[in-house]
């Protein structure tokens, strides 16, 4: 039994009444999971917190057992069954054992080989431990995630790059390699709670579990502690981290760094580290999604008759073809010449002509000119012609 359950009501997760069959949860269920998954919603903190809780919401309501005991205890619950011996949501124990602390990311890894139908078994194997069994409460709580920014210059951000990043946050402590106890000596098994950090409660028919207040949950005892750290384990520490930023990231977009998070509490894995990228601006290129812009000045007469210019693109340069008569403002397209693509290839290059109008021209050049425009305009062609009713 896990008295998170009670907090949540995972009927109204799933959107279907506490009459539900079997079918409709599982139907219910494979909807949105559908819709939440994070390979459909990148970056989406809100749905992967749903997808998040749809998935313990199914874990539950999908095993008969499971369902049965959760529905029991609500009753129980909201009839006020239970006394002291607390309910606390939001205490610090909610989250020691719970669900959110799994690592999303690793979770899909494994679930992608067991294909379809694989998820919501695995979440739910993961679910049954992570609740207020014991094992579960006696594993060192992972540490926090880290949020952290950095601006890359445009070509960087567009070819991607490994920048160190400077980030003061808690670490394994030095001295105690992360124990919290004295050097030399080591944390004892609580006695109390037999090592599990959690103690049972019966309530009547239902066995509830509460951390052990003599170790705090942790299921150790120090009686030594680390001078350094005061027996957590942990040092504010500044360190410099080399990221590795891929290739094509776009401005405001949020990276997860597995594992490069805070140091857990007593050497429980790492948490996550999330980078939100802001990319500066590029005095040539512009980007629209995978493609790269830039706008390349031309003349009149490289217009009207053609020519071929070479153009800087993200990795050296390349020529482009203007055909004759080509129209001011006209997109050329380079293929494959724009921002690297996840997963190989690329954008295209998009060369927008623009023309630039000399403000002086010597006495030579203006001489000419007249002369084209009286040939221009002896050759029938009229800029206006079909314009405004003319
Ligand atoms: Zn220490
Ligand atoms: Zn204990």
């Amino acid at each position: 039994m896990n008295r998170e359950w009670l907090e949540k009501d995972f009927y109204k997760e799933l959107g279907i009444s506490s009459s539900a069959t079997q079918d409709e949860v599982k139907k219910a269920y494979r909807k949105l999971a559908r819709d939440l998954h994070p390979d459909k919603n990148p970056g989406d903190v809100k749905a992967e917190e749903r997808f998040k809780a749809v998935s313990e919401a199914h874990a539950v309501l999908s095993d008969p057992e499971k369902r049965k005991e959760y529905d029991e205890a609500r009753r129980l619950f909201a009839s006020g069954g239970f006394g002291r011996g607390g309910f606390s949501p939001g205490g610090g124990y909610a989250g020691q054992g719970g669900f959110s602390e799994f690592n999303l990311g690793d979770i899909f890894g494994g679930a992608a080989a067991a294909g379809d139908g694989g998820l919501g078994d695995l979440l739910g194997g993961l679910f049954n431990r992570g609740g207020a069994g014991t094992r579960a409460s006696s594993r060192p709580r992972r540490g926090s995630d880290v949020e952290t920014e950095t601006t890359l210059g445009f070509r960087e951000a567009a070819q991607g790059v490994t920048v160190p990043l400077r980030m003061t946050s808690p670490s394994p402590c030095t001295t105690c390699h992360g124990s919290g106890a004295k050097l030399g000596t080591s944390p004892r098994v609580c006695p109390h709670c037999n090592g599990t950090g959690v103690i049972s409660r019966n309530q009547g028919a239902f066995g509830f579990s509460e951390p052990c207040d003599d170790c705090r949950g942790t299921g150790s005892i120090i009686d030594d502690p680390c001078s350094d750290c005061r027996g957590t384990g942990i040092q504010n520490r500044t360190r410099t981290i080399t990221v590795r930023i891929p290739p094509g990231v776009r401005d405001g977009q949020r990276i997860r760094l597995a594992g490069q998070g805070e140091a857990g509490l007593r050497g429980a894995p790492a948490g996550d580290l999330y980078v939100t990228v802001h990319v500066s601006q590029d005095k040539v290129f512009g980007r629209n999604g995978d493609d790269l812009t830039l706008v390349l000045p031309v003349s009149y007469a490289e217009l009207v008759l053609g020519t071929t210019v070479s153009v800087p693109t993200l990795d050296g340069r390349v020529g482009v073809k203007v055909p004759p008569g080509t129209a001011d403002g006209r997109t050329l397209r380079v293929r494959g010449r724009g921002v690297p693509k996840r997963g190989g290839g690329a954008g295209d290059l998009l060369v927008t002509v623009k023309v630039a109008v000399p403000q002086k021209l010597d006495d030579n050049a203006s001489e000419a000119l007249r002369r084209y425009a009286e040939a221009e305009k002896a050759s029938g062609f009229d800029p206006r012609a079909g314009w405004a009713g003319a």
